[in-house]
């Protein structure tokens, strides 16, 4: 009966239009920044949608939402789904959201059925992921799985000077359970791909068994300012053309360990900046990302290297700092398998991936064991207003969320 199952396509799309009315863009998005009056909106919807089915709701002090269904067996841990509610600025209407609201939509469908499930289900709504507002993103999930201690993300503040614990009061959202000691049976977060892969290959569903590691470097280039009219060519000290060689080098580094390796450099500051005057500091930014500490520690001394070759070319001098290394996350195997399962249970074109971008699963996996779900979006396109996915292949997800979610709370 069970294997039968599935979710209600049209009601998962109608909530997702519902949710995404509030802070609605006129250029069809959302905004619904994290602990804005939107987002007391969002949230205060979602616990109305899931008291209608019966759920108990615990907030803790980080502002995290946990939302339980209860089980047979309320002596077992929580079998765990979600994602978030806040969004970009200019975001669209599914990241983070479709993670909540396939949340939903699965207790709905196990309700209509009257299935009871062994371990209790629950949807968690973490705080503050997108990090638009306050940084670091994924700050509460982070809090939650230890990453961050709570003085840390209850400090963090906003442009204007206000902290994330007095936004969290201003919306009524400071709730009193410690953040970290709720804990979860396993966590299975669904979400947009936010990439083009699967789109590219006709897939509909992403197996997701990891994050990819990542490492932030700071290189800066001093060499001399002077007059760019009576200066020659020969002997000028120009940070900027250092500067164009590494950028070169750094695409190079990560051609060289093709397909699986990005790197970018993302901004520049150039000193100082005028149109006469031979540039004599420069700094850029790197942004490397792979799967394996190995292939990370390859592509840092070639960018060690080719900052040398940089500065040497062009008599300047450089520094290299590095200002974050986060390291890649395995999804624990289980939870993978559960994911696995469902897929092929419901005949879905599939593929195992890594994923680009990181997520509030990705602290949570510290804690609790843990895997995702991708579906497809257009163009791959995310963090923009058109952001778009197609209604059967977020009810294909929700499908595989419904089935490995029943596997793991039997
Ligand atoms: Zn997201």
């Amino acid at each position: 009966m069970a294997e039968e199952l599935r979710i209600n396509q049209d009601r998962l799309w109608r909530r997702l239009m519902t949710m995404a009315e509030i802070g609605a863009t006129p250029a069809g998005g959302s905004c619904r920044v994290a602990l804005t009056e939107e987002d007391r909106q969002g949230r205060d919807l979602f616990i109305d949608w899931c008291r209608e089915l019966g759920c108990e709701i615990r907030i803790d002090r980080m502002g995290n939402i946990f939302a339980q269904r209860p089980g047979r067996d309320s002596q077992r841990l929580p079998i765990a789904c979600g994602s978030h509610l806040d969004t970009q600025p200019h975001g669209g209407k599914f990241d983070g959201v479709y993670g909540v609201l396939a949340g939903v939509e699965t207790f709905e469908t196990l309700n209509d059925q009257n299935i009871e499930t062994a371990a209790p289900l629950e949807i968690c709504v973490w705080t503050n992921e997108e990090g638009s507002r306050f940084a670091p993103p994924m700050i509460s999930s982070g809090v939650f799985g230890g990453t961050y201690d709570l003085d840390y993300g209850l400090g963090r503040e906003d442009a204007d000077g206000i902290t994330l614990g007095e936004a969290l009061d201003a919306i009524g959202y400071a709730g009193s359970l410690p953040c970290g000691d709720h804990r979860l049976g396993a966590f299975i977060e669904a979400h947009i791909e936010q990439g083009p892969i699967l789109e590219r290959q006709a897939e509909t569903i992403g197996v997701v068994t990891g994050v990819q590691g990542s490492r932030w470097y700071r290189v800066t280039f001093h060499g001399q300012d002077a007059h760019t009219g009576s200066t020659p060519m020969t002997g000028r000290r120009d940070a900027l053309v250092s500067a164009a060689h590494m950028i070169k080098a750094v695409k190079d580094i990560a051609e060289r360990q093709a397909p699986s390796a990005v790197a970018t450099v993302g901004r520049i500051d150039c000193l100082p900046n005028s149109h006469n005057t031979i540039p004599g500091e420069v700094a850029l930014t790197v942004d490397m990302r792979h799967a394996a500490i190995d292939t990370l520690d390859i592509m840092e001394t070639q960018l060690h290297e080719a900052a040398s070759m940089a500065s040497h070319q062009e008599g300047t001098d450089v520094e290299v700092h590095r200002i974050m290394n986060t390291p890649p996350v395995h999804f624990d195997e289980r939870c993978v398998e559960a994911v696995t399962g469902a897929v092929r249970e419901l005949e879905l074109p599939h593929r195992r991936m890594l994923s680009g971008a990181g997520h509030d699963a990705c602290h949570v996996a510290r804690v609790a064991p843990t895997s995702m779900i991708f579906v497809p979006c257009a163009g791959g396109l995310s963090h923009n207003e058109a952001e778009s996915a197609e209604p059967r292949d977020l009810a294909a997800g929700a499908n595989v969320l419904l089935h490995a979610l029943l596997e793991l709370a039997q």
